[in-house]
Formats: C-alpha cells, sequence, structure tokens
C-alpha cells in the first residue's frame, strides 16, 4: 500500500493558488464577438461597450412628497394660500404660480413653474380652497432637481459590467431598450470514470452515481454561460480522444472532472497530450491539487479532480475568473473577509487549505465562521452545508478556536 502523504509534504516545485491563476488569466481573453439583446433579456450579461445617459435623470423638477409647492417667501405671512390646481405624476399643472398661491401635489409629479418649496401634507391644514400652514421649511425643501441623479453624457456604466437588476432599471429609466453585450462562451463538459453511472441507474459493487456533471451543471448556469454537456465518458484512451474532439469543435472551454491525475487509469492528460498543449499542474491547495490547464486548437481546457469537493474548489479558484474573462467581465480580486473560528482547525504546512464553513453575524456585529466537520474531499455533504471557505494559509499550521481566520463567502466565488 503506498504511504498516505497528503496532509504533510511540502512540495516546493507545487505552483502557489495566486501563481496558477495568473498563468490561467495570462492564457485567457474576452470573446471579441458581440451581440445585441434586448434589455429584458440582459441581466448577467456584460456590457461591451460604456453606456452614457442620453439625458438628465430625473427629466424634469418633481416633488419628493405628497403636499403643496408654493413659494418658500409666502411661508411668513398668516394669510392663508389660495390652492389653484393639482399636479400629479403624469399630471402635470398647466399654468404658474402667483404670490398668495399653492398647487396641490404628489410625489414624482412635475413641480410648477413659479414654485421652489414643496411642503408635506401632514404639516397643513386644508378646506379644498385655502391652505394654512403649521409651519414654514427652508427654500428647496422637497424638491428633486434635474440631473441630481444622472447628468446627460455621463457614463451611467462601465463596459465590463455584468448587469443587475438595478441596471436593468437604470437602462429602462434612460429609455435604454437594447444594448450590445458580450457573446456567451459556449463550455462543454464531460465526466471520466468507469464507475460512474447516470442517475437512475442501479449501483453495482464500487460503482456510484455521477454527481460531478448535475455540479459543474450548476457552477456553469450560475456564472451564466452557453453549456454543452457532453456525458459520462469511460475510461479508455480512444473514447475520451473522441469527446476531446468533439468538444473542441463547439466550445471555447472544455472542463473534464476525473481521470487527470496520474493514476493508471488517467487517459485525460494523455489525449490532451495528442491533441493540443498540457500542462499538469501540482497546486499547492488542498483540495484539489492535481489540475491539468491547456488548449486544443482555439478551446482552453481544464481538466479537473474527480472529487467533488476538488472539482467544485478548483473551479471556483481557477475556471471561473478565467470564464468571467471570457464573459468579458471587469476583474474582480476576490473579496476576503475576517471571522473568528468557532472551532479548533486540523491543518498542516505545506499546502493552502479551502476548508467548508458557514458563516454567521454575532450580536456586536463582528463575522464568525463555524466548520462544516469533516474535510475529505469526497464529502459534498459538508460542501452543501457550506456558504465560504475558510482559507488557512500555506505556512500555518493547527488554528485553534477564537483566533481570527480567512474567509471567503461563496457569494463572491461562485457566481
Ligand atoms: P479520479 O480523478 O478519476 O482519480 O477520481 C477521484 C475520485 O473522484 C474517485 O473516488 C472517483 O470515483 C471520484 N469521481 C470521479 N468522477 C466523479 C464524478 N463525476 N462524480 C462523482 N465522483 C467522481
Ligand atoms: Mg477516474
Amino acid at each position: 500500500m503506498q504511504a498516505n502523504t497528503c496532509d504533510t509534504d511540502f512540495d516546493p516545485k507545487a505552483l502557489t493558488e495566486e501563481q496558477a491563476r495568473k498563468r490561467i488569466l495570462a492564457s485567457s481573453a474576452a470573446l471579441d464577438e458581440t451581440q445585441r439583446v434586448a434589455l429584458i433579456d440582459a441581466l448577467g450579461r456584460v456590457l461591451a461597450g460604456a453606456v452614457e445617459a442620453p439625458f438628465d435623470v430625473p427629466p424634469h423638477r418633481n416633488s419628493a412628497m405628497d403636499g403643496y409647492a408654493l413659494r418658500a417667501e409666502d411661508q411668513n405671512t398668516d394669510t392663508p394660500l389660495r390652492i389653484i390646481g393639482r399636479s400629479f405624476a403624469g399630471h402635470p399643472f398647466d399654468g404658474s404660480l402667483q404670490a398668495g398661491e399653492c398647487v396641490h401635489i404628489m410625489t414624482g409629479a412635475v413641480v410648477p413653474e413659479g414654485a421652489d418649496t414643496v411642503i408635506q401634507q401632514e404639516l397643513t391644514e386644508s378646506d379644498g380652497q385655502w391652505l394654512r400652514l403649521q409651519q414654514a421649511l427652508r427654500t428647496g425643501a422637497n424638491v428633486r432637481h434635474p440631473g441630481e441623479d444622472l447628468r446627460r453624457g455621463q457614463t451611467v456604466l462601465e463596459s465590463g459590467r455584468c448587469l443587475t437588476p438595478a441596471d436593468l432599471g437604470l437602462l429602462a429609466s434612460l429609455g435604454i431598450g437594447e444594448i450590445e453585450v458580450h457573446r456567451l462562451p459556449r463550455v462543454a463538459f464531460f465526466s471520466t470514470g468507469d464507475e460512474l453511472r447516470a442517475v437512475g441507474e442501479p449501483l453495482r459493487e464500487g460503482e456510484i452515481h455521477d454527481s460531478n456533471r448535475y455540479v459543474l451543471h450548476g457552477l456553469l448556469q450560475n456564472l451564466g454561460v452557453e453549456i454543452l454537456d457532453l456525458g459520462r465518458i469511460p475510461d479508455r484512451a480512444d473514447a475520451v480522444h473522441d469527446a476531446l474532439t468533439q468538444a473542441e469543435a463547439q466550445a471555447d472551454v472544455i472542463i473534464t472532472t476525473g481521470g487527470a491525475s496520474v493514476g493508471e487509469a488517467d487517459y485525460v492528460t494523455g489525449a490532451l497530450r495528442e491533441l493540443g498543449e498540457a500542462d499538469f499542474w501540482k497546486i499547492a491547495i488542498k483540495p484539489g491539487r492535481p489540475l491539468n490547464f491547456g488548449r486544443i486548437g482555439q478551446a482552453l481546457f481544464f481538466g479537473l479532480p474527480g472529487n467533488p469537493v476538488s472539482a467544485i474548489a478548483t473551479f471556483a479558484l481557477f475556471v471561473a475568473p478565467c470564464l468571467r474573462r471570457l464573459r468579458g467581465e471587469a476583474d474582480r480580486p476576490f473579496r476576503i473577509l475576517r471571522a473568528i473560528t468557532h472551532n479548533d482547525l486540523k491543518k498542516s504546512p505545506g499546502r493552502t487549505d479551502f476548508q467548508r464553513g458557514i458563516l454567521h453575524t454575532e450580536p456586536d456585529g463582528s463575522l464568525s465562521v463555524v466548520t462544516t466537520g469533516l474535510q475529505g474531499s469526497h464529502m459534498l455533504s459538508s460542501m452543501s452545508r457550506a456558504d465560504c471557505f475558510i482559507r488557512l494559509p500555506r505556512e500555518s499550521g493547527p488554528v485553534a478556536a477564537g483566533s481570527s481566520v480567512e474567509v471567503m463567502p461563496f457569494s463572491d466565488l461562485l457566481y
């Protein structure tokens, strides 16, 4: 039997997490091809150019309150003001206001000419014809000005922006109904392994269901790419070769899981070397040490480890940044928080650990993190419970409960 050296070794030839990502990003460029899409279909798409405001927002002077539009100087007399009309949202008052007059106004409605202030309804008494004020407001109170939100010609959204629901609203407020976005990357993937059975098939001795394809499908869906699922491929050189050839013909990126290490039944590395350029990397991280990265024709290739947790970790750390780049997204560094660990954490020096945790906010507002327990890279249940990685530095040994640790929320990493 081979000794299990996984937990203890320090491999001086192994790449660091940052080195591996840097090399991958150096080979990844935004797809040039763009397309026009309707605003309603643009959520999650990436802008191929900056958007400028074609006019001021808000386009007109309008009221921030339900109340009465008046001249501030008229507030100093005891005489009631005459109500000469109404300005409702979408139905402006047609006319201008003279001394001693006011106009009933609703939120968002145009402030009529001659008025400079809006007093809220609660601070007034009215019989429908005359208005009495309970107090005076400063000139300009409750009036929103044109261009207060956005000025005409101003850059509203930068190129490389991944559009959010608020962005769609912003574009709609500017009357922009179609926008130019980057084409979605096409990502083909397949699982390798003779032990893998489809969901729904019975399991014989030694067999397991192919869970990675579901994991990958979800990860790719979250990120927003075109997905080509090529199924399960047996551990045979010709089968892997054919699948890679088929993938290369259709995809910008090819992802495989399994067969990536140097075990006897690992055909991916070999097939990759025949068809294109291949790099086999040992990365000083846990889980997910082995990673194949290369190129077949125009397609980038990632050979992820077979263990599902390793596959997710390497996807988050290396594949997702590459896909965001291809999607045209501006680079964003990983956000790293600090939290107090509630548990002792096992760790040996040599590799950067990505342990699974659950983030909490303490009553005083500080962050804490609880481990999901056993950290085996085959244990999807502990991954499923987690909402963050606890990142423990390469040199670090065991960590005691109460220590401050680095935390990377999945909400950042996996989208
Ligand atoms: P490999 O990289 O092929 O040596 O696989 C490493 C481990 O991950 C083995 O225990 C495999 O059974 C498991 N594994 C590989 N592919 C999958 C998959 N698609 N779904 C679930 N487990 C897998
Ligand atoms: Mg295998």
